[in-house]
């Protein structure tokens, strides 16, 4: 089902997500089928979207989904930086569709997760990928990319990135 995106200023994006739970595998289906069926209408729309978080759909749960070459499902992720090289790229958000912000993400990352079948699993990122599930990543944690902007000049209104 589509669900409506909750948009940049609404307090249930800016909580801390719980971690799934065993018990939660069933509504875990609803759930990553909700964010695929949001993602898609998304990009109907926009003609943009790799990925989604589940806060942005007002389920506070550690759940990303994202869709590039196939469908991703990552359950209760973890993110670790293998070095230290960042850089910096306009970042966009499905949560404030047509504002970019100016970030610095890692140019690496290596993430550990349980799939749809709650099996651990493990990626190594670099580039695009990487900065994608940064970005994801800090949904879980409440933060938003306008709270990553490098400057406050970093803000700009009326573009969209369509790299996905
Ligand atoms: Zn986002």
């Amino acid at each position: 089902m589509v669900r409506e995106i909750l948009k940049l200023g609404n307090p249930k994006l800016y909580e801390v997500c719980g971690e799934v739970t065993n018990e939660e595998r069933e509504m875990v289906k609803e759930w990553v089928k909700d964010l695929h069926d949001t993602l898609m209408d998304y990009r109907k729309t926009y003609g943009a979207g790799r990925a989604v978080a589940a806060p942005q759909i007002g389920v506070p749960k550690r759940l990303l989904y994202m869709y590039t070459d196939r469908p991703y499902v990552f359950i209760n992720p973890v993110l670790t930086f293998p070095d230290e090289e960042v850089y910096e790229l306009v970042d966009d958000c499905m949560s404030f569709p047509g504002l970019m912000v100016r970030v610095s993400r890692h140019r690496r990352a290596d993430i550990r997760y349980l799939d749809e079948n709650f099996e651990p699993r493990a990626m190594h990122l670099e580039g695009d990928l990487s900065e994608l599930l940064q970005h994801e990543y800090d949904h879980l944690d409440g933060i938003l990319a306008t709270m990553r902007a490098v400057d406050n000049k970093s803000l700009i209104l009326g573009q969209m990135k369509r790299d996905f």
